[in-house]
């Protein structure tokens, strides 16, 4: 209970709109993109150009063929050039799942208070619950029922 109100009230003290994990790690590929050249094949599809070789990239689809941007939600350096050659604003293409509402959707919830066992209410239980019968246990009892039958037929 505790842990999730901690939590909510870090997440309303953000400053962004992304948690500081995010942001730095945005700020890191930010700096790697500064060497690459996008080549504007479509307003929505690029060839980006890196060092080694080239990429695909649509912006809408979020799509980039290093496979970066897919897998964690995160633009990679070939989409961070092509958002920033359109000066539009890189936190529109970062997950949803990876942002400021996600987290205060999670902890938005409360666990409510349970009183003091004390308080609690009497309540008579007509039947008695019994652990459930594991097979091998049942099989064992069937096994020495049936030794215990064979010993009594045989007057033991
Ligand atoms: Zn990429």
């Amino acid at each position: 209970m505790r842990i999730i109100q901690k939590k909510h009230e870090q997440c309303l003290q953000w400053a962004t709109a992304l948690p500081l994990a995010i942001y730095k790690r945005l700020e890191v590929i930010k700096k790697e993109a500064r060497h690459i050249i996008p080549i504007l094949a479509d307003e929505d599809e690029y060839e980006v150009k890196d060092i080694s070789r080239h990429y695909i990239m649509k912006l809408n689809s979020h799509y980039c063929e290093c496979g970066l941007w897919q897998i964690s939600g995160l633009p990679c350096k070939h989409v961070v050039v092509c958002v920033n050659t359109w000066r539009k604003d890189l936190n529109d293409y970062v997950h949803p799942y990876l942002k400021k509402e996600a987290y205060l959707r999670t902890y938005s919830f409360m666990i409510h208070p349970i009183s003091n066992e004390s308080t609690w209410p009497e309540v008579e239980v007509d039947n008695e619950v019994q652990p459930p019968v594991k097979k091998k246990d049942f099989l064992e009892g069937l096994s020495l029922l049936e030794e215990w039958r064979q010993m009594s037929k045989e007057g033991m």
